[in-house]
């Protein structure tokens, strides 16, 4: 049995699932999480009823034993709608402690590297490719902003914690397009250079959380790289822009919290998750609305705008202990997507209200952090 994409160039949504390892660290050794690569399937016991399966098909997913080098593989080919001038965006979705730090930043050692320094990478040798075989007539300049959105406030992160207002960066429309005022632009003209900044801007984020209070997994960090390819000949230029964001923790917090200002950010959070599901739902369908002006990060990236090319990657924990935030998570894929199912599909657990269109099997949708 195979997961066919209804119809992935048009429909420029991709959503992919990815299950971290066990960790040394981890006691809970219970793995509740499977997955079927060939059947691009994930499957989980109902935490209420060990004996009822669900199974979530994706457009492909990622096991344990899966390299940061195949998770970049997946998201490479969007380089190429990058440099005709069309924006592309990936996001990484999951409970905290589920990879997403991991899959976008990685670590510095070369084989543990993540999807940000590799795109990076890929843009640099991309544009030193172009030059060199346009003797020079064709020129590429890279442009990054890094910013992240707490409690709905937009904060610098090439900025120093101290100097950051609380009230964060205002937004302005201009032309139809939302520019989040003061944010500051910086052209990168080499990987190192990129790297530099890249590592200032990490390292004060978690200093800024730390003065709040607060934790970075409560914040969306996002990163927009600007590529600009100028051909002097011709005098045209293409602009297209690479965002990456690593999404706050979509636990819900409100189960746990206790205290007013976990429950504001709880609530912040869930928002912008669930306009996020209900863009990439419309994207995903083809609708002509979608609803990215209800929510200051899909207003900001301009979600679906500019001929986008849209990746979700899904992290998920494999443990027992994850098990409840696993499948809100899953939930979410599932009706941000549009996936049929070819051939003999295996036994599923078949939900007691109609399936949304396109979502062949799963659970019923629940609204994450929606009791
Ligand atoms: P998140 O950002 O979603 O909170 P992290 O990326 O910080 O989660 O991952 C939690 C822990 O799991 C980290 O220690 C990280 O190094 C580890 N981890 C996550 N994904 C993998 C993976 N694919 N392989 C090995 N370790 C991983
Ligand atoms: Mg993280």
């Amino acid at each position: 049995m195979a997961a066919s994409v209804t119809s992935t160039s048009a429909s420029q949504v991709r959503i992919v699932a990815r299950i971290r390892p066990v960790l040394d660290s981890e006691n809970d050794t219970d793995v509740v999480v499977s997955v079927s690569p060939k059947a691009n399937s994930v499957s989980m016991p109902n935490p209420k009823n060990e004996k009822e399966k669900f199974t979530f098909p994706f457009h492909a997913v990622y096991g344990m034993e899966s390299d940061q080098a195949q998770i970049f593989a997946e998201v490479s080919p969007t380089l190429k709608h990058l440099f005709k001038g069309n924006d592309v965006t990936i996001f990484a979705y999951g409970v905290t402690g589920s990879g997403k730090t991991h899959t976008m930043k990685g670590n510095k050692a070369a084989a543990e590297r993540g999807i940000i320094p590799r795109l990076l990478t890929a843009i640099y040798r991309r544009g030193k490719d172009l030059e060199k075989k346009s003797d020079g007539r064709v020129t590429m300049s890279a442009i990054m902003s890094y910013y992240e959105i707490y409690n709905d406030k937009v904060f610098d992160l090439f900025e120093a914690p101290e100097k950051r207002t609380l009230a964060g960066l205002p937004l302005r429309e201009q032309n139809g397009k939302t520019h989040v005022v003061g944010l500051m632009e910086k052209e990168i003209s080499t990987l190192k250079e990129f790297e530099m900044l890249y590592d200032k801007a990490n390292s004060n984020r978690s200093t800024s959380a730390t003065r709040l209070n607060a934790h970075s997994s409560r914040s969306h960090a996002i990163i927009c790289v600007r590529v600009e390819i100028h051909d002097q000949q011709t005098g045209e230029t293409k602009v297209g822009t690479v965002s990456c964001i690593d999404l706050a923790g979509s636990e819900d917090n409100r189960r746990t919290a206790n205290d007013k200002e976990r429950m504001v950010e709880s609530a912040s959070i869930n928002k912008s998750l669930f306009v996020l599901s209900q863009c990439v739902e419309a994207m995903s369908k083809k609708q002509s609305r979608i609803p990215y002006r209800e929510s200051k990060m899909t207003r900001i990236l301009s979600l679906g705008q500019n001929n986008g090319m849209t990746v979700m990657i899904l992290n998920l924990a494999p443990t027992k202990k994850f098990h409840q935030d696993t499948l809100s998570a899953l939930n979410f894929a599932n009706r941000a997507k549009t996936i049929e199912v070819k051939n003999d599909p295996p036994p599923v657990y078949h939900p007691p209200v109609a399936p949304k269109i396109g979502a062949v099997s799963g659970a019923p949708v629940r609204a994450f952090g929606m009791a």
